[in-house]
């Protein structure tokens, strides 16, 4: 196999610049971060030449993304390959075995509720499609098929497995093993529970793999969030009710203990905050045989889960047995909350703060791990939050013209919360309905939250002359697509689109071309300054002291540098992009942004924008 399979007609030579930094780094079992802005072909200049190296070496390529929808580049490469060169890289594409899975009604059930749910069915034999995975000669007839077929994505290995009778998650792994590449969710690998497993089960190893970790500016709070556990009173009053229908009224008493515990630390909340640390005895030194209480609360999940699909006494254990777990790098908080209805609940999180605990292990042990993304300034910072020591660090400008792209800091308003009144909603509304109104068709507008965006939009409303959609919360796949399509229709006329940064739109998002003509970022989407904000200014200011610096300032930037990112997807994309807060001007916010962002600070960008135009 040739060393480097570049799936495109030319390369051009900043990512030949590129490719020669992976190949060094697979080379010499070496680690890379990379911030390589879009446009820059990241995928076409990584993966093959991994998956060339790996060919040869007898290792495994892992292409991990955030998001299963991000699967699709690296598959349509393999896919390129292919056409171009006549080569098979041997691929598997894997999302979570749930959104494989094609029992009825699993999409109701939590991950860990259906990991438990699938293994029931296996054990008793009573999920068809896997027992048909003992069938030799129709497993091998689909396998066959899948690798004539090969490189397929998920869906279509779904499809074909259905159509057998096939358990699809099993049907992969049987591909997985002789896999050269594996695109995966970043879960498949950062959950050392979920690593394990599916290593045990396609035969491979962290040493023989290299690690291809694309958008890895979500890694830090993706990490974080594999070792974080939460216990709330909504839980408990559920496994009472569990306790009560299985017949295992006995621990009853010690569950509603466990509930009495939750709401005496809740007093130490103060009256007029929700949240106060806790410390691990608070809770430990008030239930009776600890451990023992862990071990029954297990046993009885279990036995529900014969019957049924979740088991909240299961979370309970879960959760005691996690709290266990060590000081350094986690903080500990209870918390007050009111449910829609306005009644009171209590939660008390056992939140990790260091991405380094879990990233160690694949740091070992992995043959080279790439971190990439379009947003991954400063590299120092990743270096030093994901634990790397021995790591090569590459920066790569902006591949698209210059001329393409006016981006403008605007510093007369602010969303900052010791200004926030109406006079200043209103100015914000002024100066947001201009550059809408200023700039041609399309425009994004992303706010720190959506509480923000409707008052503001209050305003903005009567002052717009385009159509106003607005991005609802927790928008499902459908909704989300179909809000794009509806807004992509105005691109003629001009719509505005009106958001918030680090919601659904903000991140893998791409509208081409005149979809999108212009994103403002209204504010600094800056992270509630509440207890684990807190924890992790401290954490970063005692490790590296920098706290507020990786724990506040940087997180916010990126996440209106990703907002803004939506804007330029390619060569001919052309438009406006605007800062609108006072602070971004701060040397502290001034230089989160990339070296050659190139953004002009001004106070007429309305006069900007039109010669820009001209
Ligand atoms: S074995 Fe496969 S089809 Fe059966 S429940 Fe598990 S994931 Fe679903």
């Amino acid at each position: 196999m040739r060393d480097i399979l570049f799936p495109h007609k030319e390369v051009r030579p900043i990512q030949d610049q590129l490719i020669q930094k992976v190949k060094y780094a697979i080379e010499n079992k070496k680690h890379l971060i990379v911030h390589a802005p879009t446009g820059l072909g990241k995928t076409a200049a990584t993966l093959p030449i991994a998956a060339s190296y790996a060919s040869k070496n007898g290792l495994t390529v892992f292409f991990l993304t955030p998001k299963h929808t991000q699967h699709k580049i690296a598959i349509d490469t393999l896919k390129k390959i292919k056409e171009k060169y006549n080569i098979d890289v041997k691929t598997v594409d894997l999302i979570g075995k749930k959104h494989m899975c094609l029992q009825a009604g699993v999409n109701l059930l939590s991950t860990s509720e259906f990991h438990e749910y699938c293994n029931q069915l296996v054990e008793k034999e009573e999920c068809q499609f896997y027992n048909n995975t003992k069938e030799k000669v129709r497993k091998e007839l689909l396998v066959d098929k899948l690798k004539r077929l090969n490189p397929l994505n998920v869906e279509e290995t779904i499809k074909h497995s259905e159509d057998f009778k096939l358990c699809p998650f099993e049907v992969a792994c049987v591909m997985g093993r002789s896999a050269e590449v594996i695109v995966a969710d970043y879960y498949h690998l950062i959950s050392p529970g979920v690593r394990n497993a599916l290593f045990n089960k396609i035969n491979k190893e962290l040493k023989k793999s290299i690690i291809i970790i694309d958008e890895s500016h979500n890694l830090p709070n993706k990490t974080r969030d594999v070792l974080t556990h939460t216990l709330s009173t909504f839980v408990i009053d559920n496994a009472i009710k569990e306790l009560n229908i299985f017949g295992y009224t006995e621990y009853v008493e010690p569950i509603l203990k466990i509930k009495n515990i939750l709401e005496t630390l809740a007093r130490l909340i103060p009256i007029d905050e929700l949240e106060v640390f806790i410390e691990k005895n608070n809770f430990i030194s008030q239930i009776e045989n600890y451990n023992k209480l862990i071990e029954d609360l297990s046993l009885i999940a279990e036995n529900i889960k014969e019957e049924k699909k979740r088991s909240f006494v299961g979370s309970i254990a879960n959760f005691m047995l996690a709290w266990t777990g060590p000081e350094n790098g986690f903080c500990r908080i209870m918390k007050r909350g009111f449910n829609k209805k306005g009644k009171p609940f209590f939660s008390l999180t056992y939140r990790c703060l260091d991405p380094s605990i879990i990233m160690k292990d694949l740091i070992n042990e992995a043959h080279s791990i790439i971190c990439m993304s379009g947003t991954l300034t400063p590299t120092a910072m990743y270096k030093d939050l994901l634990g790397f020591e021995d790591v090569e660090l590459a920066y790569y400008k902006n591949p698209f013209p210059k001329e393409n792209r006016l981006s403008l800091i605007i510093p007369q308003t602010s969303t900052k919360f010791t200004l926030r009144n109406e006079k200043m909603f209103k100015e914000i509304a002024e100066k947001t309905a201009d550059l809408v109104n200023t700039i041609k068709g399309n425009v994004f507008v992303f706010f720190p939250s959506y509480q923000l965006r409707d008052i503001i939009s209050n305003y903005f409303a009567p002052l717009c002359n385009k159509t106003i959609f607005s991005e609802r919360p927790n928008l499902s796949k459908k909704d989300k697509e179909d809000l794009i399509e509806n807004f992509k229709k105005y691109k003629n006329v001009g719509a505005v689109l009106l958001g918030v940064a680090a919601g659904s739109l903000s991140e893998g998002v791409d509208l081409p071309g005149d979809f999108l003509n212009g994103v403002i970022v209204v504010g600094l989407p800056l992270a509630k300054p509440d207890l684990e904000t807190k924890a992790l200014i401290n954490f970063y200011d005692d490790r590296f002291g920098k706290g507020w610096d990786y724990g506040y300032i940087y997180p916010a930037v990126l996440k209106s540098l990703q907002a803004a990112g939506r804007l330029i997807r390619s060569e001919e994309d052309k438009g406006v992009i605007a800062f609108l807060d006072e602070r971004y001007i701060l040397d502290n916010y001034f230089k989160c942004f990339p070296p050659d962002y190139d953004v002009k600070i001004t106070k007429t960008p309305v006069e900007s924008i039109k010669e820009f135009y001209s």
